[in-house]
């Protein structure tokens, strides 16, 4: 029942604590730092000494703690460094100077990148297909490559790095996630485009309504709740646990990779990287460009 802005900025901090002015909101939160000495080790450190610990109680521990099935004290701190604290009455998410989404969303995007006519026609794409299986098959590798005599293709990859390497090491850990989608026969159902729900016994984590990302008009509304999941070999999966186990692990994956001839791995999957999509798009223009 109570409602708070993010991420942490001003107007949270006049939520929590009744404060006016940033000298005062950054007292309260100097005064909880202090608990934390030293290199925070994990994300419950990590996120006390950006925030104190009223923070981290009320709209932390909960929604972390079940977004990742684990507890706080044994996840790495860097998750929570990305998101921005400020002294000011600013609830943008991120800090750069334009932020959104593609219009009409991401696969407007991509159809538009892949019907390339000018270059090369409308790009051939299959889905359905399990690419590690199809390329160990000589005569459909050479196909769908179009390989010619005496020429390599480069190929960029962007599954799981393990599955790639058919788990040789074993499957490396990733969290999987359950949406659920109600349409309600009314114009506005939460006013904002997401909701996170930061205590523990709320079962979801946040639900999105979509229509305000591209501020829509329409007289009905849908809404997602978006549940965090266990996750199996084999489901999609969605954000890589870059906990110590796992970067060993991934490690030894990213050698093999280093070691593959005309194989490009990129992307969350690729990378076992918890890539924002700003990132995401980064690494792969500075990926293209180190290529030409
Ligand atoms: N987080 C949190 N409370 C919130 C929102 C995020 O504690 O209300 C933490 C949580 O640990 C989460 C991380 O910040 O995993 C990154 O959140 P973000 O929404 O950026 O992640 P996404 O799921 O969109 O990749």
């Amino acid at each position: 029942g109570h409602l708070y802005n993010l991420p942490f900025n001003m107007n949270t901090f006049r939520e929590l604590w009744d404060i006016v002015t940033p000298a005062q909101a950054r007292a309260i939160i100097d005064e909880q730092r202090k608990e934390i000495t030293g290199e925070p080790r994990n994300l419950e450190e990590q996120a006390i000494s950006l925030v104190g610990r009223d923070i981290y109680e009320k709209l932390i521990k909960g929604y972390t703690e079940k977004q990742w099935g684990r507890a706080c004290t044994e996840l790495p701190a860097f998750i929570i460094r990305r998101l921005p604290v400020r002294f000011t009455f600013d609830n943008n998410y991120f800090n750069d100077r334009y932020q959104g989404i593609p219009e009409g969303g991401y696969n407007v995007l991509i159809d538009g990148l892949l019907d390339d006519k000018k270059l090369t026609g409308s790009i051939e794409v299959r889905t359905g297909v399990d690419y590690n299986e199809l390329r160990k098959d000589a005569a459909a590798r050479k196909k769908i490559l179009g390989m010619t005599e005496g020429r390599t293709p480069e190929v960029i990859y962007t599954g799981a790095i393990d599955a790639y390497f058919d788990y040789e090491f074993g499957p490396l850990a990733y969290r999987g996630l359950r949406f659920e989608t109600d349409r309600f026969e009314e114009e506005n159902r939460q006013g904002v485009a997401v909701m996170n729900y930061t205590a523990r016994m709320v079962p979801f984590t946040r639900t999105i309504e979509h229509k305000h990302f591209e501020f829509g008009t329409q007289p009905v509304t849908y809404v997602t709740r978006e549940y965090p999941a266990d996750w199996q070999p084999g489901e999609e999966a969605y954000y890589p646990v870059n906990d110590a186990e796992n970067s060993t692990l991934y490690a030894k994956y990213a050698a093999l990779a280093k070691a593959e001839p005309h194989v490009h791995f990129g992307g969350r999957l690729a990378e076992y990287k918890y890539y924002d999509m700003d990132d995401t798009i980064r690494a792969a223009l500075d990926a293209v460009q180190a290529l030409s």
